[in-house]
């Protein structure tokens, strides 16, 4: 049972943060360049008795805010980047743009990063107000979307000396975040040789033909991989829009997903070796990038076991009135589960029923330090994430109820652990289980500086 000092205490606080995850719904920010969103979070913190460190890890837009003498210490893993193309009106359950092409928080981390925070302020006011040990650090992490910038800056150690980690995500349902698959994403730049296609066809070497190819051997690829593998690819360079002219250059982003790094890896260098091919049947050269990595999520049993009490306890205390729930029935209406029948998910989806779904760089830190997140609901039924019915709803009340319930829950996470030192051995020795002698190491190469890409 929760102590009710501590939920008094996010309950007395609810607008405050409310009022900061709007701002930053508004601000709409892309990845490593959320400068607004970033220094409003730092600042809030600073009012509140938090020291804070700016440009951590040598990232401009990365901060950790920190509070408290004594005690295990906890760290919250905050985020607020938003996806491009996606701006939306709130509200409205129609696309409308409120300036087209710009951003969009079409995955909730204004909330996310703002939910963290609300979770770590009522920990330092309840610790300070009742005395009880303990420390708190919240990580202000930027470009989680395809910037992996957890992965950056647990390269530069920035997670060091932190017990344990909590984090949660916006969704259509509480839950927990307990599997994530390994994500690299990779560029494969082709160079051909440019030459009039009609007059001297025979001079040219088309880095277009060779993305061409490369995908032919990609989905021919896809018979030999474990079932679970993923690799999905954009083009971000066609080498023209003349067809008349061989194209010179040619790029194509693949995201290689699987459940574990180290097959990640694997299928990395096979989808290496099918460029080359490319390369070879069309007289071009080839480079490749890794741009980004993600880990895949760790979660040791004990934090699983706890977690999942916690934000079952939290999503217990929600309820909704009549016009949220219409409001949700809109949006069910636009979603991929338009015959949803309860518009609003309240239930807690069993961690052992997990799917494999995404990639998040909390699975980074997941392999550092003892790591858990929560799910909670701050969309109607069958919401598509990334898309501009999610970006619409984010500044809904069910949204604001969703972040308050993933703020109470992972403040019982982090009381049940800073109480119980038993608790904490159990983790670690959960961790360790889990980890089984597997030792972290990024896919992202050393001269891959955050923000090249
Ligand atoms: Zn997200």
């Amino acid at each position: 049972m929760m102590d009710e000092r501590m939920k008094n205490i996010i309950a007395s606080h609810e607008k405050e943060f409310e009022a900061v995850s709007d701002k930053i719904w508004d601000f709409a920010e892309y990845r490593f360049v959320e400068f607004k969103s970033a220094e409003l979070q730092a600042k809030f913190l600073e009012e509140r008795g938090f020291t804070v460190t700016r440009r951590l890890g040598g990232m401009e837009t990365a901060f950790k805010a920190e509070w408290g003498e004594t005690g295990p210490v906890i760290g919250f893993l905050g985020e607020f980047d938003a996806l491009p193309g996606l701006s939306q009106k709130a509200d409205c359950a129609e696309e409308t743009p409120v300036e087209k092409g710009a951003c969009g928080h079409g995955c909730g981390h204004h909330l996310l990063g703002t939910g963290c925070m609300e979770a770590a302020c009522a920990l330092a006011e309840y610790l300070r107000e009742t005395g009880r040990p303990g420390r708190i650090v919240y990580f202000g992490c930027p470009a989680e979307e395809s910037g992996a910038g957890k992965a950056f800056m647990a390269r530069e150690h920035c997670f060091d000396g932190v017990d344990f980690c909590l984090a949660w995500h916006p969704n259509t349902y509480n839950g927990l975040m307990a599997r994530s698959l390994a994500n690299a994403r990779v560029i494969f730049k082709f160079t051909g040789k440019a030459a009039h296609a009609a007059a001297m066809p025979e001079k040219g070497r088309s880095a277009l033909d060779s993305c061409e190819i490369m995908s032919v051997g990609v989905n021919y690829l896809r018979e030999h991989v474990p079932t679970d593998v993923r690799m999905h690819y954009a083009y971000l360079d066609v080498g023209g829009t003349a067809p008349n002219v061989v194209q010179p250059h040619a790029a194509v982003l693949y995201a290689l997903r699987a459940p574990e790094s180290d097959q990640v890896q694997e299928v990395y260098e096979r989808v290496c070796d099918v460029a080359k091919g490319a390369a070879l049947i069309c007289g071009t050269s080839v480079e490749e990038q890794v741009v980004s990595a993600y880990a895949s999520t760790l979660l040791p049993a004990a934090l699983r076991d706890l977690a999942y009490a916690c934000v079952k306890e939290s999503a217990a205390e929600v309820s909704y009135t009549r016009e949220e729930i219409e409001y949700a029935k809109k949006f069910v209406a636009a979603g991929s589960q338009p015959d949803a029948k309860e518009p609003i998910v309240t239930g807690v989806e069993d961690p052992a029923a997990a799917k494999m779904g995404g990639s998040t760089d909390v699975g980074d830190v997941s392999w550092l330090v003892p790591t858990v997140g929560v799910y909670t609901t701050t969309y109607a039924a069958g919401t598509v994430m990334h898309g501009w019915t999610a970006v619409a709803q984010g500044r809904s009340s069910i949204a604001k109820k969703g972040m308050h319930t993933a703020a109470r829950a992972m403040s019982r996470i982090a009381l049940a652990l800073l109480d119980d030192e038993k608790l904490r051995q159990r983790v670690r020795a959960d961790f360790e289980t889990a980890k089984a002698g597997r030792v972290y190491k990024t896919l992202i190469p050393d001269s891959m500086k955050p923000g090249m890409f």
